[in-house]
């Protein structure tokens, strides 16, 4: 296997994995789900943890050194910390991190660490209680900011801090979420919406990067940040004696793609090549036929060949991708 590479038809090698481990979740963020129920995977639907690390093993083999769990939300599934702690002692990866809403953060944040989990991203589109109820269905804000601090005084770090502004919802508070990154060295990012599966948010809610920096210019000068090697696709920046950063995640208003290192494995045992596009490689199925190693390899070289120069998000206004994002993962 070791002469097999996860490099695709336009030069991008494939070393980061993003892999949601459910499709659950204890808040139900507008962005991202639908207020009424929508049918959740069975157990027997999402792959088992062993299932998860032998994907990734084949992975790491191939060249995946970089790997991120999400979800849903992944602290709510039952064994989470042996499953990161198996994670983190596997051999050929070199960093591991965790998205999740820290909901469940800061009862959590001693086990998170003793499983050598070091770097977090936390969801976090509001600084207010009210919307933060009004955005998520649920009225955990203190206790998110709690964990968030305790995550920073105990030394996670970076600790970054997603954000997705939209109109009329949570953009009369850039500024001041992006002045977090003054007092404390967190690095925001904010992140355009993307039509996915169905969410609760119309057209006219989107906004997009160029407005976002125009509006958050009132703190200062924006210094553009060094990309180093394995930077994701966020345009990076400083504000003046700022300890964090701020970044943009601009799917929408700029192509990154040129630059894109990553696959997704979906709770389902689906490899996505890109997410935006549906197109997917069934891993389960061929986990649950008995399937070879070789045959894993396979699959993922498959998915690397499928993947697309770009998505067609920006070209095509009104196109949309039916999966859901808690399903995949972000
Ligand atoms: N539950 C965890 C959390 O919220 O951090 C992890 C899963 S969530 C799907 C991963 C990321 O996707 C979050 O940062 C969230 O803000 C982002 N996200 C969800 N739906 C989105 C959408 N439609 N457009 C852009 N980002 C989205
Ligand atoms: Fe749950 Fe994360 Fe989706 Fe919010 S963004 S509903 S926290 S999976």
């Amino acid at each position: 296997m070791s002469n097999l590479t996860l490099v695709d038809r336009y030069d991008r090698n494939l070393n980061y994995l993003r892999v949601s481990i459910t499709d659950r979740c204890n808040l139900k963020c507008l962005y991202c789900m639908p207020r009424e129920l929508i049918p959740k995977l069975s157990h027997r639907e999402i792959l088992s943890y062993e299932e998860i690390l032998r994907v990734v093993k084949v992975g790491a083999a191939l060249g995946i050194s970089k790997i991120r769990i999400t979800g849903g939300e992944p602290l709510v599934r039952k064994g989470v910390y042996r499953f990161l702690s198996q994670l983190t002692r596997m051999e050929g990866l070199q960093d591991i991190s965790l998205t999740t809403n820290a909901v469940l953060l800061k009862d959590n944040i001693s086990k998170i660490r003793s499983v050598n989990i070091k770097r977090i991203n936390v969801s976090l589109d509001t600084l207010n209680k009210a919307k933060f109820k009004h955005i998520t269905g649920y009225d955990f804000f203190d206790q998110i900011w709690e964990g968030i601090h305790l995550a920073r005084k105990m030394g996670f770090y970076p600790i970054k801090i997603n954000v997705v502004p939209l109109k009329g919802i949570n953009d009369d508070e850039l500024v001041d979420i992006a002045g977090l990154s003054i007092k404390y060295p967190f690095h925001i990012r904010f992140i355009e919406y993307m039509p996915m599966g169905s969410s609760q948010i119309s057209s006219d809610r989107h906004l997009l990067a160029p407005e976002i920096k125009e509006r958050i210019h009132r703190l200062g000068k924006l210094i553009p940040v060094d990309r180093s090697l394995n930077d994701g696709p966020a345009e990076r920046f400083k504000l003046e004696s700022a300890q964090g950063e701020i970044g943009f995640i601009r799917p929408i208003s700029q192509h990154f793609c040129s630059t894109c290192n990553r696959l997704r494995l979906t709770a389902s045992g689906q490899l996505r090549p890109c997410l935006m596009s549906d197109d997917q490689e069934d891993l389960k199925s061929l986990l649950r036929q008995g399937c070879s190693d070789a045959e894993i390899a396979k699959g993922f070289l498959n998915a690397v060949r499928r993947k697309p120069s770009e998505h067609k998000l920006i070209d095509d206004d009104h196109a949309r991708i039916s999966s859901q994002m808690c399903a995949i993962g972000g």
